[in-house]
């Protein structure tokens, strides 16, 4: 299998055109070349395929409903609530009703912007399956389809016309995606890993795979998605069911900048974390080093960094303390991402980067 998808590819020459132009300094470098064959031997060294070094984030929510839909506070009071908890960006994702940032214009300001966003919102086989359309510019319409493969791949292909980018919603809701459904979705960039909304079976049962598991099923059959963290926030009232409220589940992107563009780019790539309520310092992938650092409070609460390879298999498991929690490639792990974890069951996650071997 590649370890870079064509559209990977693309995306990161784009990524690296943005970056250039507008001095994010991401810390993208250009990537050792592959090894061939002929070349492997004593002095090859197993190594990371992407490098970044990143130390400044922008935390968003890009799954949230107002009462537009289903959601129980109107769009001016939604997106004061991020405005105000410390996000800078957010995207109104209302079922099958798409959203533009200008019609806010006067709720955004330096520092915080809105992002397009709508959730198509289909069945598959008589289950829900739900994809969330970010960055586009033109809704997409829902529908019952005969099989959650056929929705998915019908949205995502419709988000990725419109240069957008596309989330596969909770799988487990409704038990609507299989792990073969999800894998198959690769097409779009992100999958939900984390929610705050209480009915999706983030977890899974006995039967069903956690949406963390999904993910690594995806990632070890050669997907590239990046997982997030939403709210799926539906009432700013906790009060109110389902008590889908915000603040809980986020992502934080890679970059300085707040404007939808490179916020949209940076979703597009996967460069991101996601948390449930850690926040990292800064996050750095080069030649065998992977290295994870949560802010020092949260460091000195008993932080515990998990590298975790393919087949969801964990393959070492750090103390943060002092300085970042480093992990040296050896060749055999098909990707490693982290997990950062607190003793109170907050988490964050970051990205799953390919190892050469
Ligand atoms: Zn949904
Ligand atoms: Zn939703």
């Amino acid at each position: 299998m590649p370890f870079v998808s064509h559209r990977r590819g693309i995306v990161s020459i784009l990524i690296s055109a943005v970056c250039l132009l507008s001095g994010l300094g991401l810390g993208a470098q250009v990537e050792p070349p592959a090894r061939s064959a002929s070349t492997q031997g004593a002095a090859a060294h197993p190594h990371f395929l992407r490098s970044f070094d990143v130390s400044h984030f922008q935390k968003g929510n890009v799954h949230t409903h107002t009462t537009l839909s289903d959601g129980g506070s109107s769009p001016e009071q939604t997106i004061a609530w991020y405005r105000s908890h410390g996000y800078q960006f957010l995207a109104l994702t209302d079922h099958n009703i798409q959203s533009n940032p200008a019609r806010y214009a006067s709720l955004q300001e330096p520092g915080f912007v809105l992002i397009s966003g709508e959730e198509i919102t289909m069945t598959g086989n008589g289950r829900q399956v739900h994809v969330n359309a970010l960055c586009t510019h033109t809704r997409i319409p829902g529908g019952a389809f005969g099989s959650a493969a056929a929705a998915l791949s019908t949205a995502i292909s419709q988000v990725r016309a419109q240069g957008g980018v596309a989330i596969v919603n909770h799988p487990n809701f409704d038990w609507g995606l299989s792990a073969a459904d999800v894998t198959d979705a690769r097409d779009a960039a992100l999958l939900e890993i984390a929610s705050g909304h209480p009915y999706v079976h983030s977890a899974g049962d006995a039967t069903h795979p956690s949406h963390e598991s999904l993910w690594d099923i995806a990632l070890s059959s050669g997907a590239d998605f990046m997982g997030v963290g939403v709210d799926d926030e539906h009432h700013i009232d906790v009060s109110s069911d389902p008590p889908a409220t915000p603040g809980r589940a986020w992502i934080a992107t890679f970059g300085e900048l707040t404007d939808p563009a490179p916020i949209c780019a940076a979703l597009a790539l996967g460069d991101l974390y996601a948390s449930t309520g850690i926040d990292l310092q800064r996050v750095s992938v080069r030649d065998q080093r992977y290295e994870v650092e949560p802010v020092p409070a949260q460091a000195q609460a008993q932080a515990i960094v998990v590298f975790i390879g393919a087949g969801g298999r964990e393959l070492a498991r750090l103390e943060a303390g002092d300085g970042p929690a480093v992990y040296r490639a050896r060749g055999d792990e098909g990707y490693v991402r982290a997990r950062v974890e607190l003793p109170d069951g907050r988490r964050a996650w970051t990205p799953a980067v390919r190892v050469s071997n």
